[in-house]
């Protein structure tokens, strides 16, 4: 069994085919997959998918990308995620890609997860575009190692992985890592030790290598762990088994069912 470690199955593009994209998920022998929040305001959503499906489960978080979103504060978190089916708190982190003046409010908003994260016991998603340094500096400075969690969606050098591994982080990869001209990061996930190491479409978006340019689904998370084989030389197999371990160890709130 497979599992997709964060997607995002309440957006719109796979939200009205929900049925079918479970049971891509079921064709594909992707056993579960975690939905992950990026607004208050659709966090019902995500709730809901995880407690409509027995196999599917949740977080609760406010991405870095606006500030014309509820602004959570560390109260307000800890009571969406004292749920069963919330597994994580994020998706958090910095994106100063999208936000190029590197707003203060984006560091006040990833260090109020990660307070929540240490205070209620369940680990980070983080997101991390164009910000290593402060992402790292932030995790430091807020002791995030303390909750543990997931640089998720990773595109970053191979130091960066190598300092969020020395702060207990796990590295998740998407589809990027089929994509031919991604060298860099396939040299990535050869390195990163196989029991830190998990697998994750990011759906809707980023589908990998044979369906590029489409609507990406969970099921599809196959074939990221087909090319991390492949790369590492090691059957698939293993990479399942691990992937699916991994996620386990990191996400301890999560309940195979
Ligand atoms: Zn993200
Ligand atoms: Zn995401």
């Amino acid at each position: 069994m497979f599992i997709d470690s964060h997607c995002h199955l309440d957006f719109p593009e796979l939200a009205q085919r929900e049925d079918e994209a479970l049971a891509t998920m079921a064709a594909n022998r992707v056993g579960h997959a975690l939905c992950v929040a990026v607004k208050l305001e659709e966090f019902p959503r995500v709730l809901a998918l995880a407690e409509r499906h027995p196999n599917l489960f949740a977080s609760v978080g406010v991405h870095p990308d606006g500030d014309d979103v509820e602004e959570p504060d560390l109260a307000r978190l800890l009571a969406l995620a004292d749920h069963p089916k919330v597994v994580a708190i994020g998706e958090t982190g910095l994106d100063y890609y999208w936000q190029k003046d590197a707003p203060e409010w984006q560091r006040e908003r990833f260090r109020t997860h990660i307070r929540a994260a240490r205070s209620c016991g369940k680990p980070l998603i983080i997101h991390t575009r164009a910000a290593a340094a402060d992402t790292l500096r932030l995790m430091r400075e807020e002791d995030a190692t303390d909750a543990g969690g997931v640089m998720h969606c990773f595109t970053e050098t191979r130091e960066v992985a190598e300092a969020a591994l020395d702060l207990g982080f796990y590295i998740s990869f998407s589809g990027i890592v089929t994509f031919r001209n991604a060298t860099d990061l396939k040299a990535v996930a050869r390195y990163v030790p196989l029991d830190r190491l998990l697998i994750e479409t990011d759906s809707p978006y980023l589908a990998p290598v044979p369906h590029r340019g489409k609507t990406n689904e969970p099921g599809w998370v196959v074939h990221v762990a087909e090319e991390i084989a492949r790369l590492r030389n090691e059957p698939l197999e293993r990479i399942e088994a691990a992937t699916t371990e991994n996620f386990f160890r990191l996400f301890r709130h999560a309940k195979e069912s």
